[in-house]
């Protein structure tokens, strides 16, 4: 086995069928690799599932000035889009340190410079899956509104959106009349609204699902229901993996990209990720009427609805309270009520759908997308945090052209697996 080498014939072996992970299976095989996915459950079962669909091109990462501040008064208000479960968790503390100190204009610009990188990779990528590969997911290249209901959040929100401009995504400031004008199911309590033109939206199920179709077709094999339990370690490489029914598969290459389920694996080989788990949850209603033309941001309620194949889909917080799928009724209960604010016309029709899901959250904001650190021919993709859809095209870009060894279309330097 040869490892970092362009062998397009080799095998590879990726670890989860999330969007990250079918994104991968895509530009692999369009380069020729034998290409396998492992699934433990089924394609796009994971986080990628439930988001809220947007494609949000230039946004901003988490961790940036002034944001502790805002995070201290989250804290102390129960009925915030933020709750962290007091216990005590030495690698939560830890996470949060590093976060802290993430938030600083230096290390915002260095994001920006990639995340939006990452933007213009996914922003082709998403156009070709839809109009060259003819995927149907709900694709809307709409752009989106973050609607505000004070003029001091509306304020703050156009600083936040100076950056993004500064780093060539535009937006424009619009008023409490043209914000009602284009969207009439708002409540006439908006004060404005911030366009962003370029962003889209999706189904993002649906967008997973038909990937993992089109890769199927490729002939990459999709496997479900096999859940990889530890690596087959050779020295310094991955001869292959182990999984909980018994088997041993070979591989050339591996790519991890399980979510917040990579932390637990990468443990098995002495690897550390600071990674989180940051919940959310969505709840699916009827449409409104009139029904919204285009994903909105409710900003106050810092939560997203969105229209999507019949419905309005309600979706936000950011939970830490470990690797788990419980539900908390009161999180869930928040999105309906805080949408009520913006959108008056939801009424009391049962949800046809509820979920809960893990964000997989490194503390600068930025993914890992680089090579193992002690591991030669282990590839890591994954810490996407709250834009792992939007994210999805360009890093299956990166990681196919890292394995080929082809110049990256963008740096990955700043997001390599060994930065903690
Ligand atoms: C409420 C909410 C709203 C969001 N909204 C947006 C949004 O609007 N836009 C956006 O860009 N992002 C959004 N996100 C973030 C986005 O959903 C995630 O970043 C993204 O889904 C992460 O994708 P992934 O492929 O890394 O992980 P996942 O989708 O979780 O996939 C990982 C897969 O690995 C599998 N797996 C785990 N362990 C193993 C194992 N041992 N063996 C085999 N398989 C394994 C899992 O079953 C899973 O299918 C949102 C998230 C939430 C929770």
């Amino acid at each position: 086995m040869t490892a970092h080498m362009n062998q397009p014939t080799g095998h590879i072996l990726i670890v989860g069928a999330g969007v990250i992970g079918v994104c991968c299976a895509y530009e692999l095989a369009s380069r020729g690799y034998q290409v396998t996915i492992l699934e433990r459950d089924a394609v796009g079962q994971g986080c990628s599932f439930g988001n809220a669909g947007l494609i949000s091109l230039g946004h901003l990462p988490i961790p940036r000035p002034g944001v502790i501040g805002q995070t201290l008064k989250w804290m102390a208000d129960g009925d915030s889009p933020l709750y962290i479960e007091p216990r005590l968790d030495l690698d939560l503390a830890r996470w949060l340190w590093k976060f802290r100190a993430a938030c600083t204009h230096d290390q915002l610009e260095r994001s920006m410079d990639v995340m939006c990188g990452l933007s213009r990779l996914s922003e082709a990528g998403f156009r070709h899956f839809a109009q060259t590969e003819h995927l149907d997911f709900n694709f809307r290249p709409l752009g989106y509104y973050e609607v505000y209901l004070t003029e001091k959040a509306l304020d703050r929100a156009c600083r936040s959106a100076d950056v993004t401009r500064a780093h060539g995504y535009a937006y424009e400031r619009l008023d409490a009349q043209t914000i009602q004008d284009r969207e009439p199911a708002l409540s006439g309590d908006s004060v404005g609204a911030i366009w962003y033109p370029d962003s889209f939206f999706c189904d993002p199920y649906l967008f997973v699902r038909e990937v993992g179709k089109l890769v199927r077709r490729m002939g990459v094999v999709v496997r479900e229901n096999v859940e990889v339990q530890s690596f087959i370690e050779d020295g310094d490489a991955i001869r292959g993996v182990r999984t909980t029914l018994g088997e041993s598969i070979e591989a050339d290459h591996v790519v991890l990209a399980a979510g917040i389920w990579s932390q637990a694996l990468a443990k098995k080989l002495r690897l550390r990720m600071p990674l989180q788990a940051a919940k959310g949850y969505h709840r699916d209603i009827p449409e409104t009427d009139p029904p919204l033309s285009t994903s909105c941001l409710l900003g106050e309620a810092n939560m997203v609805a969105t229209p999507m194949s019949g419905h309005l889909r309600l979706a936000g917080t950011l939970e830490f309270s470990g690797v788990n799928l419980d539900m908390r009724r009161n999180r869930l209960n928040m999105l309906t009520e805080g949408a009520r604010r913006y959108l008056p016309s939801i009424n009391g029709a049962p949800p046809t759908s509820e979920w809960v899901g893990m964000r997989p959250c490194l503390p600068d904001g930025l993914p890992i997308i680089g090579w193992a650190p002690h591991h030669q021919n282990l590839f890591i993709a994954t810490g996407h945090a709250m834009l792992g859809l939007t994210f999805g095209p360009a890093t299956g870009r990166l990681v196919a052209e890292s394995i080929a060894q082809e110049e990256t279309s963008i740096a990955i330097d700043e997001m390599r697996a060994d930065r903690f």
